[in-house]
């Protein structure tokens, strides 16, 4: 270490020390403190200096409000708050605010920071591209959002009652489908999501329907919380639960469920949740946002190295963040996966990564991907058909790759390590299906089990 970093690092000790004991007389002594009441001084052993950034990248304010929800797609906002990322790039003054529901997040949004709401954060999509369009707000009122970074690939799973162990619930359902048949008869198959049309919907239908079952005519899908369908679950009142981590250890620890299929198994490095905020914060904080968007990647190579895994479970199971045992986070960190009906899975490609996966660049936030989500929103009618000529004009409005290409030069990333296309190309999915984002209506014809008529 310099010594001028060395230095600074036992001036910045003395700041924070002090800070913790209550007393902030010292507070200016570094020309950029600790905010008072920011309340991570003690975390904030990794920062860098403020004072080394350079005038034309500084901030043109410190302080935002995004909004998360404790699973672990979360994971790069709270590590770049706790370990000091967003500071040292100027951004000191980050709150996250936890989210109850993702309808309240979409409340939040609509309201801003400004009315006591959040300024952005942690989406499932395509929710920016359906606020933008007011098609979720309150009176349909349109609040334009940019996307600009993916947080995490992988994570999620589909979860099963335990009642159905044993019954052909997996990955193929083949030889399940007499019982979806018998239920349908009776009382249909349920399953639940967080939130409609967008990813935890949409990938409980996609493997349905690979399956063969219809989602919309030969089971029951419902909106329910994610606490409440653990309870349903457990008094067998919901048959499954499309949901990410940590909710499938729980399920399975708790001898509730088992896991049917990982969606690292129906869609190896899929494209899973994103970080996105209203445009009109972004237009106003240009830097501030790429300040935010280099906390961001920076904690996404952090979370990247296995090494960290250990302590960033630590960190993400706190009580301020979600509040569990770390070990339940602990080894999905590790791609392990004890799937809860005799299958085990050991294998590092099926864990969450947050920077870099089997396919490229995670953080990167693909248009192909923003294209699939808003196409699979139309297979299903939750979008008109006329949507299919629309979404590239809206994807080229709301996804903002550009300023995460710029970020990521800022922050030294080098260029063989910047996608060259907004497209990833063909994706692949477990049944053999294929996406080519140049042709997204060939994709619904390929589709045998669909709601659109193409
Ligand atoms: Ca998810």
């Amino acid at each position: 270490m310099s010594d001028f970093l060395n230095q600074i690092s036992r001036r910045k000790f003395i700041v924070t020390a002090t800070a913790s004991a209550g007393a902030v007389l010292l507070k200016g002594c570094l020309g950029n403190p600790p905010e008072p009441g920011g309340g991570n001084a003690q975390t904030q052993s990794a920062v860098q200096p403020v004072a080394n950034i350079s005038p034309e990248l500084a901030p043109e304010t410190k302080t935002v409000k995004l909004g998360y929800i404790p699973i672990v797609e979360s994971a790069p906002l709270i590590i770049a708050k706790e370990k000091g990322f967003f500071a040292k790039y100027g951004m000191t003054d980050v709150e996250l605010s936890k989210q109850a529901s993702w309808g309240s997040a979409r409340d939040n949004v609509e309201i801003g920071s400004a009315g006591g709401g959040i300024d952005g954060g942690q989406w499932q999509m395509p929710m920016p591209h359906l606020i933008t369009e007011g098609l979720i707000t309150k009176g349909n009122q349109k609040i334009p959002m940019y996307v600009l970074c993916q947080l995490i690939t992988h994570g999620n799973g589909i979860a099963i009652a335990n009642k159905h162990i044993g019954k052909g619930v997996s990955l193929q359902l083949a030889s399940a489908k007499s019982l979806f048949t018998e239920l349908k008869s009776s009382t249909p198959f349920t399953a639940a999501f967080t939130f409609p049309h967008v990813n935890q919907d949409l990938w409980i239908r996609y493997w349905l329907a690979a399956g063969g079952i219809d989602p919309d005519a030969d089971v029951k899908l419902l909106t329910v919380p994610a606490a409440q369908t653990v309870a349903n679950m457990k008094t067998g009142t919901m048959d499954a639960f499309s949901t990410g981590d940590p909710w499938p250890y729980r399920l399975v620890k708790d001898k509730i469920g088992f896991m049917a299929a990982l969606t690292a198994e129906i869609w190896k490095n899929h494209p899973e949740e994103y970080f996105a905020m209203r445009a009109d914060w972004v237009d106003k904080n240009p830097k501030a946002t790429k300040a935010i968007l280099k906390g961001i990647m920076e904690a996404q190579q952090w979370l990247d190295n296995f090494d960290n895994r250990k302590e960033a479970a630590a960190i993400l199971s706190g009580r301020n963040y979600f509040n569990l045992p770390a070990d339940i986070l602990a080894d999905p960190f590790q791609g392990k996966y004890d799937m809860g009906d005799g299958r085990k899975i050991d294998d590092k490609s099926m864990a969450a990564y947050y920077w870099k996966d089997g396919k490229g660049n995670v953080s990167y936030p693909y248009k192909s991907h923003d294209l699939w989500f808003i196409v699979e929103n139309i297979r299903w009618g939750f979008l008109p058909k006329d949507y299919l000529a629309k979404a590239q004009t809206l994807i080229d409005k709301v996804n903002r790759e550009d300023i995460w290409k710029e970020a990521a030069k800022e922050a030294g990333i080098p260029a063989a390590e910047i996608p060259t296309s907004t497209s990833r190309g063909v994706e692949e999915f477990f049944d053999g299906v294929k996406f080519d984002p140049a042709k997204p209506e060939e994709y619904l014809k390929s589709l045998k089990i669909k709601k659109v008529s193409v």
